[in-house]
């Protein structure tokens, strides 16, 4: 078949008189028209379903009444019941011109009828009249599907509401009036039995307005539909719009019925809604957000300049939650300050102190661990009654919380956190007059509460800004640091107990600022993790503790251990052991001699991940110790599942040996079970002979503290090492 016969329409001509099917096919061939014969009813229907089949339908059928066997009326019939055959058109031709036999035509579902002998030029016209009927009509149909689909997308309703019957009738989308169901019919009553409670009133409005006899009357209304179970909080929303339609019978105007359109707009809403909660409050506590609160404050404020009240500002962080977050995992971090907000707030309210001022449109969570909270307080002695606020914080959190895993709910596998939170106070209008400089106050003294030891309140004062600007001004001198060569690594001895040979050091980072002379890690780690220059510091560290160890081994030394410290966000990089790999290779030292301590709270978290990262860097041939044992949350049998060798106790309880049992006790024990774990033990932070004597007593292996050595810089090591050689050379 070609491309011209195909653009042509293609004709089904059935006649058992095979001198009008030839000239059927001569004719309407010279007309344009692509023209298959049958001379008798079965074969006409194997033509047409097998070209149907081949996705080529006739697009006209010429069928002759009178035939032997099957006849035209029965050949119709059998058509319209096959595919592509409910639409096709199908033009009968019969010889006897009498009205019974168009009406059987008709009554078959024939489009047209036509009579012999056959004008075909006639014909051919009458043809291209069906063809062009039939494309219009195929293209209303194409419309009518698209319709009902966008109808279907945009979840509309056609409805129609009958003021005589009182009823509504809906419309499916792909529906029609003709075919509504029983359930599509709704009376008033039964709509309004499903609707919310609060939505009914304004329902009852609206069908008066539908009721009224009012011409060309148009209403509209937004409602909501409650599920079967009847549940308050769970439906639909719907907006709905009607028009009254004139009816003009007889040239007597009457009122008619109602048409109106419904859509569902349920999603639209929630969306709306989703968007302005998330706009002003934070998801997890349901308190307002940072820039909420900020507006909020910002009208408080307002409204105490004109009544010159006083405002104490709060900036509540709980202390050490990183922490929290790093060894339980999120999510127990998340409802722990679920439990906090719930705790501190209801205590906050039920207190005698204030009694108003608090709720929940007054404290805000900032972000992360961060909390604020306003309140009007006495005019003459704003900081009593800030201080008893804060005083109430801190109460409401001496006692633990009880966290269990979010799907148990059983109370079994709870896990018992202690938390305290740092807090800083600014007071309107003293500190500030503006709500940025009071957040930047409380800020600042939330800041300097941190630094004092944390779990504590502090009142903003002016000479905390400048503290607050030098800890600025140390971070970008931190980053300048790093490249400009103002780190050094100090290495603090470890010796046997038994003997006090040398056996390793721990590698301690300085900070020689041109100005402030060595700064303590403990003062610039937290600052470098904050801001994450830990990492290039971290590999800065592991590289120049790599090429000293091997320098040491290559001047002669005996070979010791060169334990680093490593930290948490350098530990979480995906592409940690590889690095690791890479700075021991670059520097050629023997892994063997390279130690990598990690506190509890770096190995804790996702236990999976942490065993498979360990293993690997196992395989590089480094030793693993878990420093500072016994300050985080991690039990000896929790630790088991890693492939440790090394455990250093805590310097806090050795400091208190002799002196406070109980610590005495846990140093004890922590020996006891380390050395059944297969661990090597190393105590940190030995000071005196009393302390020394203990720990050797019981097996301590190895010793670190300032009792046989400060850290000291790396020239210094080969001396020491000398003198310590054989182990004979006590303090
Ligand atoms: P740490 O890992 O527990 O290191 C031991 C700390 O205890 C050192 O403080 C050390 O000087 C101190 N110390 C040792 N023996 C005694 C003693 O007998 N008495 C007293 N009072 N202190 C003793 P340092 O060097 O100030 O380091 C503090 C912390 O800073 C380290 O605690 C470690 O967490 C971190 N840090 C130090 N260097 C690095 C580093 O290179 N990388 C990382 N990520 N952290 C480091
Ligand atoms: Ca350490
Ligand atoms: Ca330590």
């Amino acid at each position: 078949m070609n491309n011209t016969a195909k653009s042509r329409p293609l004709i089904l001509a059935v006649d058992d008189d095979l001198v009008s099917l030839q000239l059927a096919e001569d004719r309407l061939g010279d007309e344009g028209f692509e023209v298959i014969v049958a001379a008798d009813g079965k074969t006409a229907l194997s033509l047409f379903v097998q070209a149907s089949v081949r996705g080529r339908p006739f697009d006209v059928v010429l069928l002759d009444v009178e035939m032997p066997g099957m006849d035209g009326y029965q050949v119709c019939q059998q058509i319209r019941g096959l595919n592509d055959g409910l639409f096709v058109s199908i033009i009968m031709i019969s010889a006897r011109e009498d009205i019974e036999a168009a009406r059987r035509a008709y009554a078959v579902r024939a489009t047209d009828f036509s009579s012999k002998p056959t004008n075909w030029l006639v014909l051919a016209e009458r043809l291209r009249y069906v063809l062009r009927a039939a494309s219009t009509f195929n293209e209303l149909k194409r419309n009518q599907q698209r319709l009902a689909d966008a109808q279907r997308t945009a979840k509309l309703d056609y409805w129609e509401f009958d003021p005589q019957a009182e009823q509504f009738y809906f419309v499916k989308p792909d529906g029609n009036l003709q075919t509504i169901e029983h359930s599509n019919l709704y009376s008033f009553k039964r709509l309004l039995h499903r609707l919310h409670p609060a939505d009914r009133g304004a329902m009852e409005t609206y069908y008066k307005k539908l009721t009224s006899q009012q011409e060309g009357m148009t209403a509209s209304i937004e409602f909501r539909v409650l599920d079967i179970a009847g549940d308050a909080e769970s439906f639909l929303t719907f907006h709905s719009e009607a028009r009254r339609q004139e009816v003009d019978a007889n040239s007597i105007k009457t009122l008619g019925r109602v048409y109106g359109v419904t859509q569902d707009i349920t999603e639209i809403r929630d969306n709306e809604e989703r968007i302005q909660r998330l706009a002003h409050y934070d998801e997890l506590t349901g308190l307002h957000n940072r820039s909420s609160f900020q507006e909020k404050l910002n009208v408080t404020l307002e409204l105490n300049k004109a009544s010159q009240g006083k405002l104490a500002l709060f900036l509540v962080d709980l202390d050490g939650f990183k922490r929290i977050n790093e060894s339980f995992g999120h999510s127990i971090g998340d409802a722990l300050i679920q439990a906090f907000v719930q705790r501190s707030s209801s205590e906050l309210r039920s207190s005698k102190i204030i009694d108003r001022d608090i709720g929940p449109s007054s404290m805000s969570r900032f972000g992360g661990d961060e909390f604020s909270l306003m309140i009007n307080c006495d005019k003459n002695e704003p900081k009593l009654c800030a201080s008893r606020v804060a005083e109430l914080i801190k109460d409401s959190l001496a006692r633990p919380f009880y966290i269990g895993p979010s799907n148990s709910g059983t109370g079994k596998n709870e896990i018992e956190i202690m938390i305290s939170a740092s807090i800083g106070i600014a007071i309107y209008p003293d500190d500030g007059e503006s709500a940025e400089l009071l957040l930047s106050n409380a800020d600042t003294a939330l800041h300097s509460a941190k630094q004092s030891g944390k779990n504590q309140h502090q009142f903003y004062n002016d000479a905390m800004s400048a503290t607050g600007r030098a800890r600025l001004d140390l971070e970008t001198e931190l980053r300048r640091a790093i490249d400009g060569g103002q780190l050094e690594l100090y290495y603090q001895p470890q010796v046997l107990a038994a003997s006090g040979k040398l056996v390793g050091v721990e590698a301690l980072v300085r900070w020689n600022h041109p100005e402030r002379g060595l700064v303590s890690p403990a003062e610039f780690i937290p600052l470098a993790e904050e801001s994450g220059l830990i990492l290039p510091m971290s590999d800065w560290i592991m590289n120049q503790a790599c090429r000293q160890t091997k320098t040491w081994v290559d001047s002669g030394l005996e070979p010791f251990m060169v334990s680093i410290n490593l930290s948490g966000m350098q530990f979480r990089q995906s592409d940690f052991k590889e690095n690791v790999q890479k700075i021991i290779q670059a520097s050629g030292v023997d892994p063997q001699l390279i130690g990598l301590e990690l506190t509890e709270s770096v190995v804790m978290g996702d236990a999976e991940n942490t065993i498979a990262t360990l293993l690997s860097l196992k395989e590089l041939g480094v030793k693993l110790s878990i420093d500072d044992f016994g300050t985080g949350y991690s039990s000896l049998s929790y630790l088991q599942k890693f492939p440790l060798d090394t455990l250093k106790i805590d310097r806090s309880f050795i400091m208190d040996i002799g002196e406070d049992s109980d610590d005495s006790a846990i140093t004890e024990a922590i020996i006891v079970m380390g050395h059944s774990l297969g661990l090597q033990i190393i105590a940190e932070g030995v000071e005196t002979q009393v302390q020394l004597d203990f720990l050797r007593e019981r097996s301590c292996e190895v010793i670190q503290g300032f009792f046989f050595s400060r850290p000291l810089p790396a020239n210094e090591i080969p001396s020491f090492a000398d003198k310590h050689r054989n182990g004979n050379s006590h303090p």
